[in-house]
């Protein structure tokens, strides 16, 4: 049985003393709900914050850099977040690969590195609204796989997150059909079934990401395939983010 992983992602949201806010009112909500694990994606300089005011709550970055240390202005290592308490850490999400250039091999690169400090990567993957209209998402989603999995052993891949994020569906209000969402996050298990093996595949947990709010969650989570969310908008705020929570209890 794979256990759910709801993932909230503030993005470049939020000041350490408005992520303080939002920590003291989401973990009353969490107490005593071990069925599934939720979590949240902060900007760097929340983390600190975050983590100490963390009971239950899942805290990931949102990004990190593959080497250890040295002359890269502006990165943030591993080291960093393992020190800091990061158990997760969003890779290869779809604003990073627009905005700056993140691609399949160096998300292959930040997996590998996170997996050395034992941090659980949060893979997205997911294609444009071009590439779905053209009939490629099945394309695009075996090469960033292929591409983003390079160089992981099945032991490391089998605890991974990957979250299907069709890029016309975030933060656009345009949520993917449960179908398309359950058939997407079905073909991300079947290639990580072929490229490694069944019981791989069978174990890694697929999410769903894009446009998900409290009043859509339950029909995503009642998909085979479907083993969580990828959260953007509607995790900004203590009220949805509860409302999300209890739709998933
Ligand atoms: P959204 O963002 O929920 O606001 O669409 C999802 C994401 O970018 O992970």
């Amino acid at each position: 049985m794979r256990k759910p992983i709801i993932v909230g992602n503030w993005k470049m949201n939020k000041t350490p003393s408005e992520a303080l806010e939002f920590m003291k009112g989401i973990e009353e909500v969490l107490t005593g709900n071990e069925g599934a694990d939720y979590g949240i994606g902060a900007p760097y300089v929340d983390l600190d914050v975050c983590v100490k005011n963390a009971k239950n709550l899942i805290i990931a970055a949102e990004n990190c850099n593959e080497k250890d240390s040295g002359a890269y202005t502006g990165e943030v290592s591993v080291p960093m977040l393992k020190e800091v308490g990061i158990t997760y850490c969003i890779i290869g999400h779809s604003e990073r690969r627009t905005y700056y250039n993140e691609t399949n091999e160096a998300c292959a690169l930040k997996a590998k590195r996170l997996f050395a400090d034992n941090i659980v990567p949060i893979l997205c993957i997911g294609e444009t609204e071009a590439e779905y209209d053209e009939g490629k998402t099945a394309d695009v989603i075996k090469t960033q796989l292929a591409g983003s999995l390079a160089g992981l052993d099945a032991s490391e891949v089998a605890r991974m997150v990957i979250a299907y994020e069709p890029i016309w569906a975030i933060g656009t209000g345009k949520s993917a059909t449960k179908e398309i969402a359950e058939n997407c996050c079905k073909l991300v298990r079947d290639t990580v079934k072929s490229l490694y093996d069944d019981a791989t595949g069978e174990s890694l947990r697929v999410q769903y990401g894009g446009s998900v709010k409290p009043d859509n969650i339950r029909e995503y989570m009642a998909c085979e395939d479907i083993d969580g969310a990828l959260i953007g908008g509607a995790s900004l705020k203590v009220d949805s983010f509860k409302e999300i929570i209890d739709a998933t209890k």
